[in-house]
């Protein structure tokens, strides 16, 4: 069997060890006799699992004592609708700011709870630049300041984050949560879904502080509740336990590389070869996003024109390339290399890359 190179945004690849271990546990975890799959989510076999994850992603992302880690369904786009709900009271105001379609999705779901505010946006320019962090001025009666710190589609980052005294700062991590390190304090909330850099979907993982659980209001659902989730170790129901097994085995991946530095350190390697690629092409290859902005996990980059575009992939796909579309709302071309995508496939890109400039 050969492996494609894959650059799909999400679900995203995985590393090949762990689909090996999974395999090879797939049909008896732990001499259990039954799949991981068929094991009672309140068995020792599978307490086990739940409990290292949540242990591993501690120490691998060096998250102190007074935050909670919880594993929920209902990916991000869930996260969009319970930040609210739990966390905007109605005398306090939403900040948000725009930097992209995911951003513009969680505000539009505060909307439904709640008074909000765009306290910073690059829509004008298609969301091409995160906007200065000293231009983030949260309201008077801010509830919390909400960020997407990887813009998925724009192919935009955050490189450093606003310090907001008091009032918490929410992330959606979601596609570059544990590619390099950061430091957890700055943060009161990041949530991920799992399909980019953690592991397969199904599993959304949130950080927590503490201290944002004091003040939420008890007339919530139960399930959309945090302090349920926390009050349960995420054991209030039937967790996704295949794809937090998954998750499992990718913590184990990062802890053999060397941890989330070495991790991080693979990555700007990963992401300086293909912008370096675009930026030497004489404007062969133009990058969607502003230098300063540019994420290093969705490179995003247009050709000359729609044909050029169309012959790019379809000759990309012949080789084995996968998933370097861009997203439908921009159109050019996008490379996902999250964590889990090796060196060796964003060399076989750049090398695709300058063969089909020359020859074009
Ligand atoms: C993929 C993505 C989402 C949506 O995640 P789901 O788990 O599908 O809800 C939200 N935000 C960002 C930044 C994303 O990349």
């Amino acid at each position: 069997m050969k492996r494609v190179y894959n650059f799909n945004a999400g679900p995203a690849a995985l590393p090949f060890a762990v689909l090996q271990r999974a395999q090879e546990e797939f049909l008896n975890f732990k001499d259990s006799g039954m799949a991981l799959m068929e094991l009672s989510h309140r068995s020792k076999e599978y307490d086990q699992v739940h409990e290292k994850a949540i242990s591993d992603l501690k120490e691998l992302y060096h998250i102190p004592d007074d935050y909670e880690v919880l594993f929920l369904q209902g990916g991000a786009s869930l996260q969009f609708a319970m930040i609210p709900m739990n966390f905007l009271p109605e005398n306090k105001i939403a900040n948000y700011s725009l930097t992209g379609t995911w951003s513009e999705k969680a505000l539009a779901e505060a909307e439904k709870f709640g008074k909000t505010a765009i306290i910073s946006s690059s829509k004008e320019s298609k969301y091409n630049h995160i906007p200065d962090s000293s231009e983030l001025i949260p309201t008077d009666d801010a509830a919390y300041v909400h960020i997407t710190s990887n813009n998925t589609i724009y192919g935009t980052q955050w490189s450093d984050y606003p310090d907001l005294g008091n009032i918490p700062l929410i992330a959606d991590m979601s596609s570059d949560i544990l590619s390099k390190e950061i430091d957890i304090r700055k943060f009161d909330m990041i949530y991920a879904g799992a399909q980019k850099n953690l592991g397969p979907s199904g599993v959304t993982v949130v950080i927590l502080k503490k201290d944002l659980l004091k003040n939420i209001p008890s007339e919530i659902p139960t399930l959309l509740n945090y302090q349920t989730h926390v009050k349960n170790n995420s054991l209030y129901n039937t967790p996704p336990t295949f794809s937090i097994y998954i998750l499992s085995l990718v913590l184990d991946w990062v802890r053999e590389q060397g941890g989330v530095s070495a991790i991080e350190r693979i990555n700007n390697e990963k992401a300086e070869l293909l912008y370096n690629c675009i930026d030497q092409s004489n404007g062969f290859y133009k990058a969607h996003a502003q230098v300063g902005s540019r994420s290093k996990m969705n490179v995003t980059f247009t050709l000359p024109t729609e044909q050029l575009t169309k012959d790019f992939l379809a000759q990309s796909k012949e080789l084995g390339f996968v998933g370097l579309g861009g997203h439908r709302s921009i159109g050019g071309c996008r490379a996902s290399i999250y964590n889990a995508v090796p060196l060796e496939s964003c060399v076989a890109l750049v090398n695709f890359m300058k063969d089909f400039r020359y020859r074009n």
